[in-house]
């Protein structure tokens, strides 16, 4: 590879603060707002040009499908954010429990008036590239935007961005899985013109359930373990009818689909379709993510002929959107202080610097097992918490778990629940004027609890 040296320059301070979060996504949001509800001024900047990262951006919109009867909940922001948005208009009943579905859209307008009211400063369309360190004390960052190249100088940062990079680019350690064992990415897709009471009259014949996935013949696309416990359940799943799109020729020999459909609007709009998915794809990888938005968009319009052909109530249905951007389920993630595993979602870890809960429901690398049981497991601040560099936390599908437990850790609940103990360890480290790293743990708690957390 050739190199090019770069002149060095003055940047100019753009802004100071106590607590920086970067990172617009679940994790992001829950920092901002509990940091600065904990009394500390408080940043929140995001690459994209709207909060929520994967809800907004890739149009995830199932924040809490594995909620049944006897689950444990988290409570704190992760129940007050689900009822906001369901109170501002922006969700419907989930299909296939008792949750519901956050409208990727409208969430942006809820993202907007939480963080407004919790008054946290909102910066959109900026991207950290790089970190101010003296010694292992991080000190700021350094970000780009339309307004050039600029610093941010904050006494706590939170990195929320989901791949780690504040804590890759300070040096902390990380771990990220090889792209033959990486989860895949998705170009998720909305469709219109979808007559509903002709595909929920399908559904009712097909009765799609758990122990369907990835289990077509000629769509093997994944090899997925699913606990007895679900596995008669009912689950918006479409697998055969790619099958018979590949059996009909519309759907290329090398191109594996299938996956879940979501809500489906009396208007014809069929939202979150996640259906395609494209393995090795690393996502620190320009070359990478080219590839895999230009390939998940022709695997999209190949999802779609096929439906329209063989899926009744889809005969008529046409692209409505993509995905902002491809949806990216895993890549860096830190070596902590302490690492979530196996043993701890399956056997109810429990740790005395708990930051919050979250049940024992476990989607990826091949397993799925939904919370029918009231298990849950503690949260532990110390996975939050990298190596070698102060002043920092993690958070999101980035903190230290096991490839186990990150099939766990990666969903959108667990990711408020790191960022509301974040925030708020943040806040606290601030005003008591300790590194956050050493923060006393149970004054976290306490201001968790009072939030309505369930920490133990
Ligand atoms: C197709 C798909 C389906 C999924 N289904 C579900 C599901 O049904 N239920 C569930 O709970 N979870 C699901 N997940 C997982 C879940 O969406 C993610 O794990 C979760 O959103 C991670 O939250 P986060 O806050 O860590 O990161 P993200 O949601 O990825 O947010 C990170 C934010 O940081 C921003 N950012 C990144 N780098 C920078 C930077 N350098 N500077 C500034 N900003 C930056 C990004 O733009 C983004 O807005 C799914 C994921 C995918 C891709």
């Amino acid at each position: 590879m050739k190199f090019y040296t770069e002149p060095a320059k003055q940047l100019p301070i753009f802004v100071e603060t106590e607590v920086l979060v970067v990172g617009g996504g679940p994790s992001g949001i829950a920092a901002a707002l509990s940091a600065a509800r904990a009394g500390a001024k408080t940043v929140l900047m995001e690459r994209f040009g709207c909060f929520g990262g994967m809800i907004t951006t890739a149009g995830v919109e199932s924040v809490a499908w594995w909620r049944h009867k006897n689950t444990v909940e988290s409570g704190g922001l992760a129940k007050e954010i689900e009822e906001t948005a369901k109170a501002m208009g922006a969700t419907s009943p989930e299909p296939q429990s008792i949750s519901q579905a956050i409208n990727a859209e409208r969430f942006k307008i809820v993202a907007d008036q939480m963080l407004e009211d919790a008054g946290v400063d909102r910066l959109l369309h900026i991207t950290a590239v790089g970190v101010i360190k003296e010694g292992n004390q991080l000190t700021g960052i350094i970000t780009e935007s339309k307004s050039g190249r600029q610093v941010i100088l904050a006494k706590v940062i939170i990195d929320c961005t989901g791949d780690a990079d504040i804590a890759a680019f300070a040096g902390a350690p990380f771990e990220q899985p090889d792209k033959d064992s990486v989860m895949s990415v998705t170009t998720v897709f909305s469709c219109s013109n979808v007559n509903k009471n002709r595909f929920m009259a399908d559904i009712e014949v097909t009765k799609p359930k758990y122990g369907d996935w990835g289990r077509d013949e000629e769509n093997k696309n994944w090899s997925y373990e699913i606990d007895d416990s679900c596995k008669e359940m009912f689950s918006p799943y479409l697998g055969k009818v790619f099958a018979k799109g590949k059996k009909a020729g519309l759907v290329p020999k090398e191109v594996t689909l299938g996956g879940s459909w979501s809500t489906v609007t009396e208007f014809g709009d069929a939202n979150y379709m996640n259906v395609v998915s494209i393995p090795k794809v690393d996502c620190t990888d320009v070359l990478d993510l080219t590839r895999a938005e230009i390939d998940g968009r022709k695997q999209a319009l190949y999802a779609i002929e096929t439906l329209r052909q063989f899926q009744p109530g889809f005969e008529k249905a046409t692209l409505k959107n993509f995905g902002m951007t491809v949806g990216v389920r895993e890549s860096r993630h830190i070596i902590g202080r302490t690492r979530l595993t196996e043993n701890d979602i399956c056997h109810q870890g429990r740790y005395p610097d708990s930051i919050g809960i979250f049940p024992e429901f476990i989607d990826g690398n091949g397993q799925l097992k939904l919370p029918l049981q009231p298990h849950y497991f503690h949260v532990p601040f110390g996975c939050m918490v990298p190596q070698g560099v102060e002043n920092l936390l993690v958070c999101g599908r980035a903190i230290d778990a096991d490839k186990f437990a990150y099939a766990t850790i990666r969903n959108m609940g667990c990711c408020f629940v790191t960022g509301e103990g974040a925030g708020v360890a943040a806040a606290v480290s601030i005003k008591d004027n300790t590194p956050v790293s050493a923060v006393n743990i149970q004054k976290v708690q306490a201001v968790l609890e009072g939030n309505g957390v369930k920490v133990f």
